[in-house]
């Protein structure tokens, strides 16, 4: 059902410098400019990436579109250690505020886990 042609990645400002970011799939804006926290703006580990059946650089989804279209839930260890991307902000919507947090608790798989 989309009918959206893959033209509209093709943006190579400076990430965040462009605030219009929408979800691919439903459209709704990802860094919205209001003052309601209804950012969804998160980076996935490439393999859970590739199970929307999006290319790397295919665009953004929000979480709920994310999840429809991997078949399950996303799960803080889904994130992947990205700074500050993935680093809890005011403005996040209350489900990517949840996602963070459980972000900031999984494990990583990367050395830098100094363990506990
Ligand atoms: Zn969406």
């Amino acid at each position: 059902m989309s009918a959206h042609s893959s033209r509209e990645a093709r943006n190579d400002g400076p990430g965040l410098a462009c605030l219009d970011i929408a979800c691919r799939a439903c459209g709704v804006a990802l860094i919205p400019n209001g003052r309601e926290p209804r950012r969804e703006w998160f980076m996935l580990r490439p393999e859970v990436w590739a199970l929307t059946g999006l290319a790397p650089d295919g665009g953004h989804l929000c979480i709920g579109c994310t999840e429809v279209r991997i078949g399950r839930p996303l799960t803080g260890s889904d994130l992947t250690d990205e700074q500050p991307i993935n680093s809890p902000n005011p403005a996040d919507s209350p489900r990517m505020a949840v996602l963070k947090v459980a972000a900031a608790s999984a494990p990583q798989g990367d050395g830098s886990f100094a363990g506990r």
